[in-house]
């Protein structure tokens, strides 16, 4: 088959791998990579360990608190409350216990299969290397908080994750810099990357170099033709024509599948990063700051706090007072950090379902369209997986992970 990929974040780019592998012929429709794609400043987490969605009972036990800060872990800019509301009203609704705990199985079932499915990957392209297995640390500032996390702790363990409780003296011995810290807990399964940019940089290098056709364009239209499905671009190129069309563009399918006819409630969840210096934090692992909406990652090419829910569009300019906020109370845990020099700065669009499920399935009206895009916090983690899912979809064969929690008609 002829496959047209539209959009090349790493969700398009494993995709374009995984219909490769399958001899496919994969033509990529990418304008170059738009200012803030997640795909580039995410915090490089493996998170295939973790199981909640966003609209859980950890978020809304803290959601007083946050939303009582105007720069605090997650806010709303006033403006742009009408606009979302469609959006909210769906997220309370996937915060009743059963529809929460439907979501956790969704996730677990898709982010047990995330960590083999990019091994499977980075190894069939010798990438192996970008992968760091040396486990994620979650950090608690105040002992009754960690108590209060012990149902989903005990709900990890239930689903087979290895959660450690470590000791003062343990932890110590484990991340020396951190100061603080009442409480922690080791996944010692769980990963990261060296450099979510440089990772993708080499996915895309390597599908080129695989044969996949490259278009340097911004998907306009889909038309669904009898013989085949047409991808019209801006700037006047002839359509793109293929059998088959994957829509991975992130928080810019929106538009896309809503010209088909699927009303998607896709927002986005902006984050925001600051990276330093390699070797700053003087830490050895990501590691999570429970309750402050933030994470810390030692990559490759420098240390990186990130974090921060803020619900403002696509248009509205970055507000780099929430990052400056966030590295000062990175300060409590890291005091050494007061002193260092100003970092590099990110925001970036995370494309977000209520549920905090994605969308991996076909169009409404034609099941030539598969969808893959609103991984929300997770779509570095489940890029790979959603590759195969898709590559089943499009050649109409069972998937490794059961689709229907993630199909577009759940809406
Ligand atoms: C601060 C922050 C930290 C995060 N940390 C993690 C983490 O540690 N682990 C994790 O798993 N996830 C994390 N995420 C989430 C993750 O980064 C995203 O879910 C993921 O990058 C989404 O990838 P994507 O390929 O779907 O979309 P994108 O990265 O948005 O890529 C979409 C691509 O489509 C292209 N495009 C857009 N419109 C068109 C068009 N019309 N035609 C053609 N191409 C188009 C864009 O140029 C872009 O290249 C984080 C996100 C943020 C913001």
């Amino acid at each position: 088959m002829r496959v047209a990929i539209i959009g090349a974040g790493v969700v398009g780019l494993a995709t374009a791998h995984a219909l490769l592998d399958r001899g496919h012929e994969v033509v990529l429709i990418e304008p170059g990579a738009k200012q803030g794609r997640p795909t580039d400043g995410n915090a490089g987490w493996i998170a295939h360990t973790d199981i909640m969605p966003l609209a859980s009972p950890k978020a809304w036990r803290n959601l007083p608190r946050w939303l009582m800060d105007p720069l605090g872990p997650l806010t709303i800019r006033p403006g742009y409350l009408p606009h979302l509301a469609p959006w909210l009203a769906r997220f309370l609704l996937a915060s009743s216990p059963s529809r929460i705990k439907s979501s956790i199985g969704a996730i677990r079932s898709i982010n047990a299969e995330s960590l083999p499915a990019w091994k499977s990957l980075l190894s069939s392209l010798a990438l192996n290397g970008h992968l760091r297995e040396n486990g994620i640390l979650s950090v608690w500032r105040h002992q009754g908080d960690f108590n209060r996390s012990q149902d989903i702790i005990e709900r990890q363990r239930s689903f087979g994750i290895e959660a450690e409780a470590l000791s003062p003296a343990a932890l110590a011995e484990l991340e020396p810099a951190l100061r603080n810290v009442e409480a922690a807990v080791l996944y010692p399964d769980a990963c990261h990357v060296s450099d979510p940019a440089v990772l993708a940089a080499d996915l895309l290098r390597l599908a080129l170099e695989r044969g996949a056709v490259p278009v340097a364009a911004h998907a306009s239209r889909i038309e669904l033709q009898n013989r085949d499905v047409r991808v019209h671009t801006d700037g006047g190129g002839p359509a793109v024509t293929a059998d088959q069309v994957v829509v991975s563009a992130g928080i810019w399918s929106r538009a896309l599948a809503a010209q088909l006819g699927d009303r998607i409630p896709l927002d986005t969840e902006r984050g925001y990063n600051a990276t330093y210096a390699k070797g700053t934090f003087g830490i050895g692992r990501p590691i999570m700051f429970e309750g402050e909406g933030f994470v810390t990652t030692p990559l490759n090419t420098g240390d990186r706090v990130g974090g921060a829910v803020e619900f403002a569009g696509l248009e509205a300019a970055p507000n780099h007072s929430r990052t400056d906020a966030m590295v000062q109370r990175l300060t409590r845990f890291l005091p050494h950090l007061q002193s260092q020099p100003a970092a590099k700065r990110w925001m970036g669009f995370r494309p977000s379902i209520p549920d905090s499920l994605p969308v991996i399935g076909p169009a409404g009206r034609d099941r030539r369209v598969i969808y893959a895009f609103g991984h929300g916090h997770y779509g570095l983690t489940q890029a790979a997986i959603t590759a195969q899912m898709v590559a089943s979809m499009l050649e109409g064969r069972s998937g490794p992970v059961d689709g229907s929690p993630f199909s577009a008609r759940r809406f």
